[in-house]
């Protein structure tokens, strides 16, 4: 029998998940946060001619992205470093910083590949539960100990929705020692509103142990290429770096993420219908009865907890997929207006039902 490290153990195997489809054929992919809106057509165009490139290798320092993103938030060339989708950064993190005796504090329940990550690259997940759906910042500045080596904190939150403002935040960050390295993971930086949640650029600049992760699969609608970057100062963006796997940024990827950064005034149209959309979609759902934590992402928290597989399968039954937690919640992205309205329809008659 072939052996394996323990903690593969722990780890579910993959399932792939089944395609949602109604009675008369509709189906509505509301379960993975993405863009309603297929690529802009100057991306398209980016692709394409990439694509008559791909017999070569990629640029395996993806040079040009890297400037890009350098100049558009006027950090230095060698604060900025990619991975194939954020996750994967994530990863080359935690492959610098983990190690058996080492700990990685994030809060629970947060984003899905925290604990797998964290459990692959060797660490010790230390989870603190979120207070009212919220990070809580001041219990997770408790947890930090001698052993403690990175904090996560995903804000916006995924799947909650719900975000933490710029007092507590700093209060946070004062509290922890230089030695840990703090990822704010702001993959729905773009969705925002709230004058009072700080763009986390603002905190790295003053702090050499701020790192701040961010992506292109979701505002930006590249999700089907995997990429994502991290801006830190040079130690850690050299760590991210170091253990990127080569090549692992695809040809078509850079060339997409470039582009899109220069139609970024079309991307931000899109961002604002999908920000009215959620509006639209939680003041529906309040006004059904439902409570629903004020969200600043592309999608909005039900917390069903018994019921929420019962819910999923309501919601599917209509041809929605959403994003079930069995025994505590259901995640439901923000789609375009016909996605949310049978969404909408589908909840109602959850809550009419029960
Ligand atoms: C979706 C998501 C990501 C990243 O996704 P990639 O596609 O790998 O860039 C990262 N963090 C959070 C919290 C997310 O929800």
């Amino acid at each position: 029998m072939s052996r394996f490290r323990s903690i593969l153990d722990t780890m579910p195997a993959y399932k792939p998940g089944k395609a949602v489809v109604s009675p008369d054929g509709r189906s509505y992919k509301l379960s993975s946060n993405e863009s309603p809106f297929g690529p802009l057509p100057s991306v398209v165009e980016a692709i394409a001619r990439a694509a008559t490139e791909v017999h070569r290798y990629p640029d395996p320092g993806a040079v040009r992205l890297t400037e890009t993103l350098a100049e558009r938030f006027g950090v230095p060339y060698d604060h900025v470093a990619l991975g194939a989708g954020s996750v994967a950064v994530a990863q080359q993190i935690l492959e610098a910083v983990g190690e058996p005796g080492a700990d990685v504090v994030y809060a629970w329940r947060s984003f899905e590949a925290y604990p797998l990550l964290v459990g692959l690259s060797g660490a010790n997940a230390v989870e603190v539960p979120l207070r009212d759906e919220t990070h809580d910042l001041d219990a997770m500045a408790e947890a930090i100990t001698p052993e403690t080596r990175l904090v996560f904190v995903c804000n916006p939150n995924n799947p909650t929705g719900t975000v933490n403002r710029a007092d507590e935040l700093t209060r946070f960050l004062d509290r922890v020692p230089e030695n840990v390295t703090v990822v704010l993971d702001e993959a729905y930086r773009e969705y925002v509103r709230d004058a009072d949640v700080p763009d986390g650029l603002t905190l790295y600049r003053e702090r050499p142990n701020v790192a701040v992760l961010r992506t292109f699969s979701k505002a930006y609608g590249l999700a089907g290429l995997r990429v994502g970057y991290l801006i830190g100062h040079e130690p850690v963006a050299a760590a991210v770096r170091k253990t990127l796997l080569p090549f692992a940024v695809n040809h078509l990827a850079q060339a997409a993420a470039i582009a899109s950064l220069r139609a970024e005034d079309e991307l931000q149209e899109r961002v604002e219908t999908v920000i009215k959309e959620r509006s639209r979609v939680r003041e529906a759902l309040l006004s059904q009865g439902w409570t629903v934590p004020p969200t600043e992402a592309n999608f909005v928290w039900l917390r069903l907890g018994e019921r929420t597989m019962e819910f999923a399968g309501t919601c599917a039954a209509a041809g929605v997929a959403v994003r079930p937690f069995d025994g505590e919640g259901a995640r439901i992205s923000i789609g375009d207006r016909e996605a949310n309205d049978v969404f909408l329809t589908a909840a109602e008659a959850f809550r009419r039902a029960s």
